[in-house]
């Protein structure tokens, strides 16, 4: 039977992904018809996107599943007229490469001083070396697809490295901690933390006024994750009275981040466009493809999230 597939992405990304979905879907799925508009009743599958005008999903009476295009579900967990299961971008190797690219140029950059050398107007000659990554302790704030994948990249270079995640996990190199009472130990004397948790009703304000007063003095955040796993105002005041040093944020409480937002011009802040990583189109594609596969193959999705969680 021809399986019906929802591009509900909206038209620009429907311009980007029509192309490579109908390749990737043609090699594992051939017979599906991918159609931005269709009677929902003959819906199986909804391919999703944060800004998708969808947001009823009652009278998709056969769906099998909503693929959502992006990591982060907060947008659409905790929609009650959605019955059928979710699935988040998981397997997207673009999605996770770039993530690790991105978390070990800015570890790297805070790590070896690369500041104080590129803008240096006076040129001064400092001639103080870094430490080695032995000596430099980081902590990974998640610990899951790009959480612990950035860990590994970081474990290559021998950091002192922690992580903290809700289940307990064991990673080669990495001092594991977990649950509420693992986050303590897990921020002690950190003097860069990496923040890669999903945003949820448990994660938000995680990082706060308690939790910075742990980490060594002059740390530097960094965060890829989400805006609301930040209390801002702590945040600000930590970095103006020196608890930290520097604060590298890719997300945001509100995106684009508003031109008066006192992140823009604070010194010690570093402001990136939500660019930490992207779903590649191309990768993407193949992983939705292949989701789709395994579903009308009768096994387990990859990257099903948990609504009660909330990731
Ligand atoms: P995963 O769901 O694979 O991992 C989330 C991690 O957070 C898991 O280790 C999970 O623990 C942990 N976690 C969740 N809730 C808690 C909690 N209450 N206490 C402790 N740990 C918790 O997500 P990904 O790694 O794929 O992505 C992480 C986030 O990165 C996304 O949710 C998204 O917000 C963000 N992101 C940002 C991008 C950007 O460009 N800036 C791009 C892509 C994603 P456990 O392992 O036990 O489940």
């Amino acid at each position: 039977m021809t399986l019906t597939i929802l591009f509900a992405a909206g038209p620009d990304m429907w311009a980007e992904y029509e192309r490579p979905l109908r390749d990737a879907l043609a090699k594992v799925a051939p017979e599906t018809r991918l159609v931005t508009e269709a009677d929902p009743a003959e819906v199986d599958y909804v391919i999703y996107a944060p800004k998708s005008p969808l947001q009823d999903f009652t009278p998709y009476t056969r769906l099998k599943a909503v693929l959502n295009l992006w990591a982060g579900v907060e947008t659409i967990v905790g929609n009650d007229t959605l019955k059928a299961p979710l699935v988040r971008m998981v397997d997207d190797e673009g999605l996770t490469r770039g993530m690790v690219e991105w978390v070990a140029g800015h570890v790297l950059r805070h790590h070896l001083g690369m500041d104080a050398h590129i803008v240096n107007p006076d040129h001064v000659w400092d001639h103080r070396p870094p430490p080695l990554a032995p000596e430099r302790r980081v902590t990974i704030l998640g610990l899951g697809a790009l959480g612990s994948a950035c860990a590994e990249a970081l474990a290559r270079f021998d950091f002192d490295l922690s992580g903290w995640s809700r289940s307990p996990k064991d990673l080669a190199g990495i001092a594991c901690h977990a649950g509420p009472e693992g986050l303590m130990p897990a921020l002690d004397g950190a003097e860069i933390v990496v923040m890669l948790l999903p945003n949820t009703p448990e994660t938000e304000n995680v990082l706060n006024a308690e939790t910075i007063s742990k980490l060594a003095p002059g740390a530097v955040v960094i965060n890829p994750g989400r805006g609301p796993l930040i209390d801002d105002d702590a945040l600000l005041a930590a970095l103006d009275d020196g608890r930290l040093g520097h604060a590298t944020l890719d997300v945001f409480r509100t995106e684009p981040l508003p031109a008066e937002h006192p992140f823009w011009a604070h010194p010690k802040v570093t402001v990136t466009p939500h660019i930490a990583s992207e779903t590649r189109v191309s990768t993407a594609s193949q992983a939705i493809a292949d989701n789709i596969a395994r579903c009308e193959a009768g096994a387990p999705l990859v990257g099903r999230v948990d609504r009660d969680a909330g990731y």
